[in-house]
């Protein structure tokens, strides 16, 4: 059995449900400090973090990811225990299979490979784990990108190991991520009885034509990688149960998915301006949930398709689509970004798995990503 495997079945015994990190980065600061590894473990509140660092100077490459794993649901629906990491056929499963407790386990094992080889470094390494990615990501990377400015420490290339991948190893890569805003809308009405509507002032009557317009809208992507910004209403709730009470207010949720063309500013003002149009008495209150962004230089991109290429013979597909991540995090700070890991079509379910045999692709791929971007010695030559 390969290295990768046994240390993601290490990590998976381990129940580090979010922001419970479990021994998780215990375990990984001990393997990276055996090979010279600079360890800080970062406690912000009840959420631990670890940064790990290898080299004197140079440009800084980055493995980012989470030992935080979701809960996991109707223990009984599980063929396996959750914990123990359970071979079913060619499949591991376990939670934090896919995300991302066998992406963390390559981050380790493709170093500790390339550093056997004596490479002559023209960069330095970091490693950045959180145990809280999957919660309200409040005392994790964000927390520890303000203490790295602090330091005046700068990320050049950071690999998020975030499940990419599509239907084969190393079919998808994300090279952005859509930021997120969503605003909760009060509409105040007049509660009364229906057969006297003059008497009252109903706010469902009164929202249809705003609502109707709401959910036209939508902002055209300018940067060719992203889908265009439509505005979604997740949420509406207004009346008594009854049918004969017209109701006192309305309470309505929206979101919208924005690519780095659409400002949350642009978004604001043109919900203002459809409410403002209409003769309605509203609050409104706005929650930014993650900023866009989009990596454009491609040193770190070609590194992470021609490594995925060599070892699987894939062309990846660059895409921007998904939830947000802890990338949201690190690009502001002028690092280039890019996400790569195993498959995603079980993450956050039960019975969630990954392939066996990727784990073993996934740690070459990341060797020969850091082989590239930090090293003299170029892979194709070796
Ligand atoms: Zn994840």
């Amino acid at each position: 059995m390969n290295n990768t495997f046994e240390l993601a079945k290490l990590l998976i015994s381990k129940k580090s449900i979010t922001p419970d990190d479990a021994g998780c980065q215990e375990l990984i600061a001990s393997r990276l400090e055996r090979i010279g590894f600079h360890i800080e473990h970062l406690k912000f509140g009840e959420v631990d973090n670890l940064w790990a660092t290898y080299g004197d100077s140079g440009p800084l490459f980055v493995f980012l990811g989470h030992t935080d794993v979701v809960p996991t649901g109707p223990i009984d629906e599980w063929d396996s225990d959750p914990f123990t990491a359970t071979e079913k056929g060619p499949l591991m499963v376990g939670r934090g299979a896919a995300d991302m407790k066998s992406s963390v386990a390559a981050f380790v094992t493709s170093i500790e490979d390339f550093l056997k080889d004596s490479p002559s470094l023209i960069g330095r390494i970091g490693v950045l784990l959180t145990s809280d990615e999957e919660g309200p990501a409040i005392d994790g990377v964000s927390k520890v990108v303000d203490y790295l400015e602090e330091k005046g420490e700068k990320i050049t290339w950071c690999l998020v190991g975030e499940p990419t991948s599509d239907s084969r190893l190393g079919d998808v890569i994300k090279i952005g991520r859509r930021g997120s805003v969503s605003a909760k809308i009060n509409v105040i009405g007049t509660q009364g009885h229906v057969a006297y509507p003059d008497k009252a002032n109903n706010p469902i009557h009164g929202f249809s034509e705003p609502l109707a317009e709401l959910s036209k809208l939508k902002w055209k992507d300018q940067t060719g990688e992203f889908q265009d910004s439509v505005l979604q209403i997740s949420n509406i709730n207004s009346g008594t149960g009854v049918t004969n009470v017209i109701p006192g207010n309305l309470v309505l949720d929206l979101n919208v998915r924005h690519s780095p063309s659409t400002s949350v500013e642009q978004i604001k003002d043109d919900v203002q301006s459809i409410l403002k149009k209409h003769p309605i008495d509203y609050e409104i209150d706005w929650v930014i949930g993650g900023k866009p962004f989009l990596t454009t230089e491609q040193d770190l991109i070609d590194a992470v398709k021609d490594s995925i290429n060599e070892v699987t013979g894939i062309e990846p597909t660059c895409t921007t689509d998904g939830g947000t991540s802890d990338g949201r995090f690190i690009a502001p700070t002028g690092s280039q970004v890019v996400e790569f890991g195993p498959g995603n079509a079980s993450i956050h379910k039960v019975n969630e798995s990954v392939r066996i045999e990727d784990l073993e692709g996934l740690s070459a791929i990341y060797k020969i990503i850091l082989t590239k971007l930090t090293s003299e010695t170029n892979s194709e030559s070796s």
